[in-house]
Formats: structure tokens, sequence, C-alpha cells
């Protein structure tokens, strides 16, 4: 992985970070339309392919790994463009090794289980990417903002008095330490989009036939609230912003800086992770080569040598597991 591009991830995304331990608003700490004055709209395609391809090569390693896995969080007010992101930033990874979930209206059988549960039941597993769309973060988020639903949870009395949020925030911090300690990154973005630009997008949906099915008259109801959901969101951010799990602030009024940025992010954690294809100890070589010696006797006359699938790196590729194999011993690190 060339320096200069894990340097230039981590200039962009610096100013998203919400430091831990400091208090945010929202509406004066994050512009919705926020970019570096370097990025322009025209170069925005290359930078989400190489991010896309950089993601791609990761992921592969992630799972041949098998020791880590990423949980990536999206929240957002409606339209703020969550399906999008995901549509675009995992276009280039193998389907096998994600998994996307997103949250509704909690059932029955989830109300009937403490509140992270349906969360917890969902979590990716070592070497595989999970993607919340909408996460446990709406336990404090539409929760808050709406409290019958907190109603609806069944808890017991000291459980829904007074100190009710502080005490969700500290358990999902809790829970994020712990699933951080065992080797699952948790990775957060809230995209922040303006009313303005909400207003515009809804209107969208109303005027593009092929748009209506996404709009839904909630949604309207849910913006008469938009005060209340940004000072939600301004204390969730202040609370959970944790150095073990911080939050990403993307601003989302232009959808391919949005999309750029949380593929930055995601790359950034990845490249933290530095995952790595398993080492293959001599021994295993030699026995890999005996049985391919055997397979190629088996070759009918005329027979074609195997080509790696496209996309696979090749010995050739990679200098390194190139000089490795040919000593006898693959240290197939997979980054030449
Ligand atoms: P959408 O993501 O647009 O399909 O909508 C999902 C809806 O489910 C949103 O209105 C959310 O606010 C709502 N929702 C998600 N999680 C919860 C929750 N834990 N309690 C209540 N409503 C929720
Ligand atoms: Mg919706």
């Amino acid at each position: 992985m060339p320096d200069t591009r894990a340097r230039r991830i981590a200039e962009l995304i610096r100013p998203l970070r919400v430091k831990p331990g400091s208090k945010v608003n929202l509406a004066k700490d994050f512009d919705p339309r926020y970019k570096p004055g370097y990025l322009k709209k025209k170069d925005s395609a290359d930078l989400l392919q190489t991010g896309i391809t950089m993601l791609a090569d990761y992921q592969r390693r992630l799972a041949a790994q098998d020791t880590y896995g990423v949980l990536l969080c999206l929240q957002a007010l409606d339209a703020g463009g969550k399906d999008g992101t995901i549509r675009h930033v995992m276009s280039g990874v193998n389907p096998q090794g994600v998994q996307v979930t997103g949250f509704k209206v909690p059932s029955a059988e989830e109300l009937d289980h403490d509140y992270l549960w349906r969360y917890a039941c969902r979590l990716p597993g070592r070497g595989q990417i999970g993607i919340f769309n909408r996460s446990h973060y709406e336990e404090v988020l539409v929760v808050r903002v709406h409290p019958e639903n907190l109603d609806r949870q069944k808890l017991p009395p000291g459980a829904k008095g007074k100190g009710v949020w502080d005490r969700r925030y500290r358990e999902i911090n809790d829970w994020e330490r712990y699933l951080t300690d065992n080797g699952f990154k948790v990775v957060k973005l809230f995209l922040n989009l303006s009313k303005e630009e909400q207003r515009l997008r809804f209107l969208k949906r109303i005027d593009v036939p092929d748009r209506n099915w996404k709009f839904s008259a909630a949604d309207v109801r849910e913006r008469q609230r938009w005060d209340d959901y940004q000072k939600a969101f301004s204390q969730m951010l202040s609370a959970t912003s944790t150095p073990w799990a911080p939050w990403y602030v993307v601003p989302a009024d232009r959808k391919w800086f949005a999309r750029i940025c949380s593929a930055a992010v995601l790359v950034h954690t990845l490249i933290d992770i530095d995952p790595q294809y398993p080492e293959v100890s001599m021994e295993r070589r030699r026995q890999l080569q005996a049985i391919g010696r055997d397979l190629e006797k088996e070759a009918p006359a005329g027979a074609l040598t195997p080509s790696p699938a496209a996309g696979e790196p090749t010995a050739a590729d990679r200098p390194r597991a190139r000089a490795a194999a040919t000593a006898g011993v693959a240290a197939a690190d997979g980054h030449g």
C-alpha cells in the first residue's frame, strides 16, 4: 500500500472525525456542504473507483486472514443517502464477504428482548464486513425523539426513568469496546444532510415516477421534528465518539463527496487492520508443489496451463511472493 495514498485518505477524513470527549453542536460544527477546495466533481468517479478497488483488495485479505471483522454503521435522516452509499461504495466487493442489514420498526419478537439483541444477532463474522443500514443508534435517536417507542420496549420501571439516555450511551460504548477488543472494528458514519437538500430530495421522489416508491408520508412527518433530531444527533455524537469507535460526520449534500468520504473511512479502517494472507509454511509449500506435479502429469495432450481468475493477484504480479516461492517459501502477503 503506497504510503501517500494512505496519507491522503487520512487527511481527507480527519476533519470529519468527532474528537472523543468533545461537545458537538451539529448545526455549528459540521457543514453538510463542506468539501476541501482541491476536490472537484469531475475527478470523483476516478477517486471513488480507486477506493472501491482498494476495498475489494482489503476485503479479500480480511476474509483470508479470518481474524478481524468490520461493522459499518450508517445513520442519517431520511433521504440522507444511506442506500446509495451502500450501493456505490460496496459495488466492487465480493458479496460473500459482505452482509447488509436494514433496521426498521422493531417486531414483537425483537421487543421481547433487550434493546441491543437484534443488532447483536446481525453482527458480522470474522473475515466479514457487516453493514448496518440504521443501527443500534436508532435506540437513542428515533426512540428518544418519540418516547412512545420506549414504552413499547416493555422495560422494567427502573430501566426507563431519568438517566435512560446517558445509560444507553454508556452501554453502547461498552458494547462497542467489547466488540473492538475481540477483533471487530466498529466504523460509524453519520451522513449529515441539510434541511433544504432534504426538501429537494423529497420533491424529486415525488416528481420522478421511478422514485415514488421511496417516498413516504411518514418521512415528511419526521421532517417536522428536524430540530429535535439535530439535538438528538448532537448529543449522540458527543457521548458516543470514543477512541475505539469514533464517529465520522460525512457532509451529505453532495452525494459524490459523501460516497468518496464513506469509502475513505472504510479503507482507512482496513489499512489500520492491515489484514494479511495466511503465511504458508515451507512444509505446506512442498506438499502443494508435490500435488501440483501429480496434477501436471495427468494433463492430456495439448492441455492449457491454468491462468488465475480475473482480478486475482498472480505470483508474477507480486515480486515478493514470487521471490519467496522461488526460495521455497510462499510468504504470500498479496500486496506488491
Ligand atoms: P426506512 O429506513 O426508511 O425503511 O425506515 C425505517 C423506519 O424504522 C424509520 O422510520 C426508523 O425511524 C424506524 N426505526 C428503526 N429502528 C427503530 C427503533 N429501534 N424503534 C423505532 N423505530 C425504528
Ligand atoms: Mg424512509
